[in-house]
């Protein structure tokens, strides 16, 4: 039986990784079959401290995982497909065949993009549709391209994306941004960005291959088409959690609720990074209740029995 099973490989699980081993608590971490959480997806990461010139997402997760294997944490390449944690030991099913025994388990799943949810989205993902401006921006030299979403990570796409496109569309659904004021600058000094307010995208058009859009402005009704060749979603995100419906307490959007540190409503259970995080959601507060999770388990295993 495992002292520590953490699940999850990014910045929130590789810390609670570093300091579990640390505590040589032999730590198994579960890192999914793509290690290294969102990340991995993103380009620069300027407001990590420690890198003051910067430092590209996949070479921080890369870093992170080698600090967490370097003291001992065993890594286990799959995914979680079932847990029990209503009774004890806690059992983890991996990819329906391994069954895990732990003491005590750290979530640190973390969270997903949310899609517009229309059928054609779908349909065209990978064909013209994408989430990942890091992954996917180079198909798209010298093409016209839409963002959607008016938040950082929207802005953050629109620009890297300026990288390969002769123009990026921004499509908000209010006239007002949501994005940090420095983003919201960069953007509008960017002559490739132009934004477009007040409109949504009301289906995605293309046989094979994605050919425009169809935007519907929100205040006055009109719908229009625009032509494009790729259409970059950035919304938002929501919590990995469905694996833990019904055994553990979570809010109405499907956050695990934490309490005293990260502390779930399952002695033993913990939960760290954007898994229970809505409001903050940055890679340094993740890896910040990463580490606080190894602390909170290593007092628990020390005060207790099990
Ligand atoms: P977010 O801040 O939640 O923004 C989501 C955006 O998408 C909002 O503008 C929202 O519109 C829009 N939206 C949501 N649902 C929509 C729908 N169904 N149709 C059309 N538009 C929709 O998410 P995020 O941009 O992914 O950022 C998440 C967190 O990570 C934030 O705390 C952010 O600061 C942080 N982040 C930071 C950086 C950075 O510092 N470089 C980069 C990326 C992310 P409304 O504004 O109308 O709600």
């Amino acid at each position: 039986m495992r002292h520590v099973v953490i699940i999850g490989s990014g910045p929130a699980g590789l810390t609670a990784a570093i300091y579990a081993a640390r505590a040589n608590l032999s730590p198994l971490l579960i890192e999914g079959w793509q290690s290294g959480g969102q990340l991995t997806t993103t380009t620069e990461v300027e407001n990590y401290p420690g890198f003051a010139k910067g430092i590209m997402g996949p070479e921080l997760m890369k870093d992170m995982r080698a600090q967490a294997e370097r003291f001992g944490t065993e890594f286990l390449t799959g995914d979680v497909t079932a847990v029990t944690l209503t009774q004890r030991p806690f059992t983890l099913t991996v990819d329906g065949e391994q069954v895990i025994e732990a003491r005590t388990v750290i979530i640190a799943t973390g969270a997903s993009a949310i899609q517009i949810g229309l059928k054609n989205e779908a349909r065209l993902t990978g064909h013209g549709v994408s989430t990942c401006a890091t992954c996917d921006g180079f198909f798209f030299k010298g093409k016209e391209l839409i963002v959607v979403g008016g938040g950082d990570s929207a802005l953050e796409e629109a620009i890297f994306l300026t990288k390969f496109a002769t123009k990026v569309s921004l499509v908000h659904r209010r006239d007002k941004l949501r994005a940090s004021k420095i983003m919201q600058e960069r953007a509008m000094k960017s002559e490739k960005i132009a934004f477009v307010w007040n409109s949504v995208v009301e289906d995605i058009l293309g046989g094979e291959v994605l050919t425009g859009v169809r935007l519907k402005n929100v205040v006055t009704g009109r719908m229009t088409e625009a032509p494009c060749d790729g259409v970059f979603v950035a919304i938002g995100h929501r919590p990995n959690t469905s694996l833990f419906a019904g055994q553990i307490e979570m809010d109405e959007k499907g956050y695990i609720r934490t309490r005293n540190g990260t502390a779930t409503s399952i002695p033993g259970v913990f939960a760290a990074g954007d898994v229970q995080d809505s409001t903050y959601r940055q890679a340094v507060t993740a890896a910040g209740s990463g580490c606080m999770a190894a602390i909170d388990a290593e007092r628990f295993l020390e005060s207790s029995e099990t």
